[in-house]
């Protein structure tokens, strides 16, 4: 910025000049007036502090030898009153020491007699930009705490001592206090739970080059929580604290579960139906009521796929909200990944000679067992593979590889096929999704493989991860725990 221009703001600042002389006072008083500043005058330090006392200003200038009272004795009285008034000393030439004392006793600069409009110029820019920088801050200050108490989420800081910097009305109901003021006090003081504690206390233990939050359902009594709890640092990375953030899901919880119940119901109540008409087709087509024209043939061969295919459908949604209600994963026995996979190479063998697809397994020998349930793995394996034959085309390759990788073991399942697009990739984990284009237009599916196989591993604490690029080919990522 040039010297001669002064930082412009939305505000019109008030400055009050008290000086003895009357030179100093008409010059300064017209230079500042001219810059769109609100400039007063005192001529003694008596009358100055006389208007403080009435007008708060944002900058004053001091001389600090005048007759009666001196700037040196108005100086603390100012700091005192008017912590925010930023102050400048005016001094003459031999009163560089006055200049020090003042600025020891909180002036903000000091400004020697006699001095030229460039000179202060510059003074007063350097007091505008301090008092503009104030005045973000407190703009800033002020916008966060009307954002946060007005959130309907709860949310807590802490310093490192796991003492409350902040806590909202929303956080405050969430953990039911209505007691006395919590700033400054140890969060174990406000409201026990273990869980937050434990959380926090990771949270300020996350070495400096991470950063990652803590995320847990708890339950509240009446409530159940979703918290969050992620450490926060200054300029140099340093911590100072944790934020704590809660959302209330008592009844997103109790939607999910209706809605699992209902979708159970459903399931089960259509599925012995639909077995039974499908077994009454089969003695329809197998001729046992009588001869089978070629064209009532294939029009019951069509119904019939049809019904398996809702048969499915039911099966898979009931899998899926017994998986989802932890039923199917208590039994768990130790066994080697390397023969189940042989086992399901062998058994999709046929499908995949059938549309000319190479079907491989590599497993590495040595690799260690896992602890799981048996038949929800070959449930994973079978999804996946079936997946990777219904979107490779013919003569492709399905490649299957087995290793172990730190403390999981890890089984890839490549393929040649479709591949999937990438907005796609985040979606095809969510119930009933299939991606929808010319490729994957005629193969039937339920869109529910692959929520089922998400299912399990969240249930088995393993992870499925995929990358894939059209037309290339797709590669799924099972990790277990060893
Ligand atoms: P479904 O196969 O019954 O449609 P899934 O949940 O198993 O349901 O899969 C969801 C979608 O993900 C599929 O519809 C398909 O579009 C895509 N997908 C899954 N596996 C593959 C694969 N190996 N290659 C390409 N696309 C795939």
């Amino acid at each position: 910025m040039a010297d001669n221009q002064i930082v412009k703001t939305e505000f019109v600042y008030k400055i009050l000049v008290i000086d003895d002389e009357k030179r100093i006072r008409d010059v300064t008083s017209r230079l500042l007036t001219q810059e769109g500043f609100e400039v007063a005058v005192a001529e003694t330090g008596d009358m100055g502090m006389k208007m403080i006392e009435k007008t708060n200003y944002d900058i004053i200038l001091l001389d600090l030898m005048m007759p009666g009272i001196s700037g040196l004795e108005v100086l603390p009285y100012l700091k005192a009153n008017h912590p925010y008034s930023v102050v400048i000393v005016i001094t003459g030439y031999a009163t560089l020491e006055h200049s020090i004392e003042a600025m020891k006793k909180g002036a903000f600069d000091f400004i020697p007699k006699p001095f030229e409009p460039k000179d202060l110029r510059i003074v007063i820019t350097k007091a505008v930009e301090f008092l503009s920088t104030l005045q973000d801050i407190a703009n800033e200050k002020s916008r966060m705490g009307v954002l946060v108490n007005q959130l309907s989420g709860g949310v807590m800081a802490t310093d490192t001592r796991k003492r409350i910097a902040l806590a909202n009305p929303a956080f405050l109901k969430m953990i039911d206090y209505f007691g006395q003021d919590v700033i400054g006090r140890q969060v174990s003081e406000v409201f026990q739970n273990e869980s937050i504690e434990r959380m926090i206390d990771q949270a300020l233990a996350m070495s400096t080059e991470t950063i990652s939050d803590f995320t847990k359902e708890l339950d509240f009594g009446k409530n159940i929580l979703s918290v969050r709890c992620i450490p926060f640092r200054d300029r140099l990375n340093r911590n100072l604290g944790t934020i704590t953030v809660m959302y209330d899901i008592t009844a997103l919880k109790k939607i999910d579960q209706l809605k699992t119940d209902f979708v159970n119901m459903v399931a089960h109540e259509i599925r012995s139906p639909l077995n039974s008409i499908a077994m009454q087709l089969k003695v329809i087509l197998d001729g046992l009521a009588g001869a089978v024209t070629e064209k009532q043939k294939e029009i019951l061969d069509r119904a019939s796929k049809k019904i398996n295919a809702l048969s499915n459908l039911s099966t898979e949604l009931l899998d899926l909200a017994k998986i989802e209600s932890g039923l199917i994963t208590q039994e768990k026995e130790e066994f080697q990944i390397g023969s189940l996979l042989e086992d399901q190479v062998a058994f999709f063998q046929q499908a995949a000679v059938a549309k000319g697809i190479s079907l491989e397994l590599d497993a590495v020998p040595g690799l260690p067992p896992v602890l799981a349930n048996k038949r929800n793995m070959e449930e994973v394996f079978s999804n996946l593979i079936t997946n990777a034959i219904h979107y490779t085309p013919e003569n492709g390759k399905i490649s299957i590889l087995a290793v172990a990788v730190k403390k999981h073991l890890c089984v890839s399942i490549t393929d040649t096929g479709f591949g999937i697009p990438s907005e796609d990739l985040p979606k095809i984990f969510d119930r009933f999704y299939r991606v929808k284009n010319e490729k994957t237009r005629y193969i039937t599916g339920t869109g529910l493989g692959l929520p089922i196989v998400k299912s399990i591993l969240d249930a088995h604490n393993g992870k499925i991860r995929v990358e894939s690029e059209p037309d290339k080919g797709s590669t799924f990522y099972v990790y277990l725990p060893i």
